[in-house]
């Protein structure tokens, strides 16, 4: 039987793109491994948010050449997710197409109907050119079977079910969770990111279709839901009209009318069995009071949000063209915290962003001191090809610099990392155990403080037992089992 081997770089999107590829690969006759050297096809799920996630996709894919010349072996190498922009496949199989038989021929005519199947002239080609077999963008993945009958020259699965994929299936990682996608792709623009040109449209799935996936996966033991989208709080967002949808917007609270998004979590909330729900990511200017309620209202909504704040500086957020202001941002927060103390929030911050002079980075300093975050995802900027910012906004500011501000934001973090994890000394806390390693098991509090403790006899996956934290070892809350 044929093997793959697929490594996920990047956020919960992702995670959940690897999922359904895994069902596609699955389905499709092929065996799971863990190590690539095993594997006929590697997938490289990318991400182009980082420069060293990308350097290690070239790396691993240099190594992996290498391996194929210095042992005579044949694995082949598909790329997906951020980093491509458009479909390519190696020109050896095109040529070699051309003089094979007809009948076999006609699945590359089919592929060669596709619009844009075959393109020579996405900079991520020349960069690897030999190296890379082929290339579909996460939307195309049904394309995937026919690819590989083409490829390898023998009929890999049947391509018909996988047509949508949004609609496709998903081999959950973590039975008991389910990675749910709602919503994907983005038309925010933001200047620093190359999301909007790597995916589609913003698209929503109907609420049935997602109701009845969400159905499914707590009838498959899932206790826990995280529904998945680039930007899941403008949900349907795309069937209204948009002057209607910022207008109505601020009305969307529990006394007048529901968002899409709370209709959703509210029938979501009520499915049997069920017991916590999360959500990510969430983009503050499309935030309504309904989803904030919602964490209070709805008993399996968990009080942990993440949502990207990026910079405390007003006049840097109008650069990145973000629709938020540092001042909306932090009443969400405040009025989180004011319902719930140990409600817990998680950002993202850009450091440099061209042109962050002092007073702008102080600003982000102030936003630090006054949120307490939970945790942050701080990044140090680098300029991504394509972006608005590639054309408009210089990135010429040394990595040492860089790695200045870098470590001040990081060191007021791993303050309020401190100050938070106290307020959960003495606290009795319900974990849902969701994998085990090295005799300990593993998983969140429902505001999302991550827990490890040892393996009691009785205990397994699944399980949702009680905790008592009883003290902080530096960063990390140290618990016994109740
Ligand atoms: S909201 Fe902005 S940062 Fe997030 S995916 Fe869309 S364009 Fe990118």
């Amino acid at each position: 039987m044929k093997k793959y081997f697929i490594q996920t770089f990047g956020c919960a999107m992702n995670q959940a793109d690897s999922e359904k590829i895994n069902m596609i690969f699955l389905q499709s006759g092929f065996i799971k491994v863990t190590n690539w050297k095993q594997a006929n096809v590697v997938i490289f799920n990318t991400c182009s948010v980082r420069q060293k996630w990308e350097d290690r996709v070239f790396g691993l894919s240099e190594e992996i050449f290498r391996y194929n010349t210095e042992n005579n072996t044949d694995i082949l190498i598909w790329i997906t997710g951020c980093m491509v922009r458009k479909t390519w496949i190696n020109k050896q199989y095109l040529e070699d197409n051309l003089t094979r038989d007809k009948n076999k021929s006609k699945k590359i005519n089919l592929l060669n109907n596709k619009e844009g199947i075959f393109n020579y002239d996405d900079k991520l080609f020349p960069r690897m050119w030999d190296k890379l077999d082929f290339t579909l963008r996460i939307e195309e993945t049904k394309y995937l079977p026919l690819m590989l009958t083409h490829i390898l020259w023998e009929a890999i699965g049947n391509d018909s079910k996988f047509d949508d994929y949004l609609k496709s299936k998903q081999l959950r990682e973590t039975p008991s969770q389910a990675n749910v996608i709602i919503q994907t792709w983005c038309d925010n623009y933001c200047t620093f990111c190359i999301v909007p040109y790597t995916r589609w449209w913003e698209l929503s799935r109907t609420h049935k279709e997602i109701l009845e996936e969400c159905v499914d996966a707590v009838k498959n033991w899932a206790k826990e839901i995280t529904l998945i989208g680039q930007n899941v709080n403008s949900y349907w967002k795309q069937f209204v009209d948009k002057k209607l949808w910022n207008s109505e917007k601020s009305t969307w609270n529990k006394l007048e009318w529901k968002s899409p998004f709370r209709e959703l979590l509210d029938d979501i909330n009520s499915i049997e069995w069920l017991d916590r729900i999360r959500f990510t990511s969430s983009n503050p200017h499309d935030m309504t009071q309904d989803i904030l309620d919602s964490h209070m209202e709805l008993k399996n909504n968990c009080n942990y949000l993440h949502f990207a704040l990026q910079s405390g500086s007003d006049k840097m957020l109008k650069r990145m063209n973000r629709k938020h202001s540092y001042s909306d941002f932090r009443k969400q927060v405040e009025y989180l915290r004011s319902k719930d103390p140990l409600f817990s929030i998680s950002t993202d911050i850009i450091v440099w962003y061209s042109w962050e002079t002092e007073e702008m980075f102080q600003e982000t300093v102030q936003a630090f001191k006054e949120c307490d975050f939970d945790f942050c995802f701080t990044a140090r900027y680098s300029v991504r090809k394509g972006t608005l910012a590639d054309r408009m906004y210089p990135d010429d500011v040394s990595n040492e610099e860089k790695a200045r501000r870098w470590h001040i934001l990081n060191d007021l973090l791993l303050k309020s990392i401190q100050k938070r994890n106290k307020l959960m000394i003495w606290r009795e806390e319900e974990i849902l155990i969701s994998w085990e390693k090295d005799e300990q098991f593993h998983w969140r509090t429902r505001n999302f403080k991550e827990v490890f403790f040892n393996k009691l006899e009785g205990n397994k996956i699944w399980d949702i037992v009680t905790v008592k934290i009883l003290s902080l070892d530096e960063f990390v809350l140290v618990w016994e089992q109740v």
